[in-house]
């Protein structure tokens, strides 16, 4: 196979993980015979600090012209002043919108040899695999909003969450469908027992399901009851669909239970055009350019590019066994290294990764 992929590598420790991940997928072409080529743009911080854009015009272009968007991260200390009119996280909120990328995919499943790194018990955690599908473009944080005075000197203040039935439809159609491929178990979560925008997600959602994807195994689940629900019995769901502001709130509670930042991978997806593929963890300018960067995040994050842009399933099972056996064999980067445990450096890491692929 032929593809463009683009590298966006961003700050701080991104383009010391983002390196991992192009090494990866560049064995990966070389073992299976593709010709994967890639382009390194410029997004965040290190935008602004060269153009003062952080998204520049050649960076969107080149992404819309790629099949993949493998980003490292953005932001850091130098860019960090809250009133600034130019920060990096714009980047990420622009390229999103332009690549219409209004589903985001976690995948939220705890390594075996890691359990013990989870704040919660083994035999709660054990057997966890969970894909959360969260809206990304829609709900409360585009919707109207507002601040005014009252006349008493006080303030009022107001959000409004507000989706039309073509919103949901298309992100519940992508959740429904990847779960047709794993263990066909699809869980809505909203409040439809008090928002309207809610009692509207469930009444589309639930016709869509029944009538294009009747034999998956469908439920809802009140979004206070899942938070819940995820940490008393996770292993319980496989691909849990909501919309924005639930979401938000809920993978941060699921990304808690695999026990590290540096392990999970996220996709955002639109219709047809160019997935975007990163870490969940930020730039962490606090140990960037010293080799301390777990880069298993990334190459997971490389691995689901293969999967969901590029319809490479083997070679992306391999990228995850490969990352699976590693740790297996006890190598460990500093995060997630136990006090007085040998840990070994990012480019380490991603050596023993390409020496673990099969093939
Ligand atoms: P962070 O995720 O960067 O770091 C939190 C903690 O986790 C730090 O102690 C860091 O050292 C550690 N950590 C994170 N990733 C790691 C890895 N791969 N290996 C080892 N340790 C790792 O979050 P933060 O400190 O709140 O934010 C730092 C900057 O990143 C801020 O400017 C923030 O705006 C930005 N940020 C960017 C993204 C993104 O690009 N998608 C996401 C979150 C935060």
């Amino acid at each position: 196979m032929n593809a463009l992929i683009v590298l966006l590598p961003g700050d701080g420790i991104g383009p010391e993980v983002a390196a991992e991940a192009h090494r990866v997928l560049q064995r990966i072409a070389e073992r299976f015979g593709h010709h994967f080529a890639f382009q390194t743009h410029l997004i965040g911080g290190c935008a602004i600090d060269a153009v003062n854009d952080p998204l520049p015009p050649d960076t969107i272009n080149a992404c819309r012209e790629s099949q993949a968007i493998l980003l490292g991260a953005v932001g850091g200390p130098k860019w960090d002043d809250p009133t600034a009119k130019i920060r990096p996280e714009q980047g990420l909120l622009r390229i999103r919108k332009e690549l219409g990328l209004f589903a985001n995919l976690r995948p939220i499943r705890p390594q075996p040899s890691l359990l013990d790194a989870s704040p919660l018990r083994r035999e709660i955690v054990e057997g966890t695999d969970i894909l959360f599908v969260r809206e990304l473009t829609g709900g409360i944080y585009f919707g109207d909003s507002g601040l005014r005075g009252l006349p008493d000197g006080s303030e009022l203040a107001f959000n409004t969450m507000t989706y039309t039935t073509g919103e949901i439809e298309r992100v519940v159609r992508l959740a429904a469908k990847a779960a047709m491929q794993r263990r066909k178990k699809l869980t809505m979560v909203d409040k439809a027992n008090v928002l309207e925008a809610s009692r509207l997600w469930r009444r589309v959602s639930e016709r869509l399901v029944k009538s294009e994807f009747p034999e998956l195994d469908y439920d809802v689940v009140l979004v206070d009851a899942m938070a819940m629900h995820l940490i008393a019995r996770p292993s319980a769901f496989d691909v849990v669909v909501t919309e924005n502001l639930f979401g938000d709130i809920l993978t941060d509670e699921g990304a808690m239970l695999p026990g590290s930042l540096g392990l999970l991978p996220s996709a955002s997806l639109g219709d047809g055009g160019p997935g975007l593929y990163e870490p969940i963890h930020g730039s962490a300018p606090d140990i960037a350019g010293q080799g301390l960067a777990n880069p298993l995040a990334t190459i997971l994050a490389s691995a689901m590019l293969l999967r969901h842009s590029l319809g490479l399933e083997e070679e992306a099972a391999n990228i995850e066994r490969a990352v699976a056996g590693v740790l297996e064999t006890g190598a460990r980067t500093k995060d997630i290294a136990r006090s007085g445990e040998q840990w070994v450096s990012t480019t380490r890491m991603g050596d023993l990764v390409i020496e673990a692929l099969s093939g």
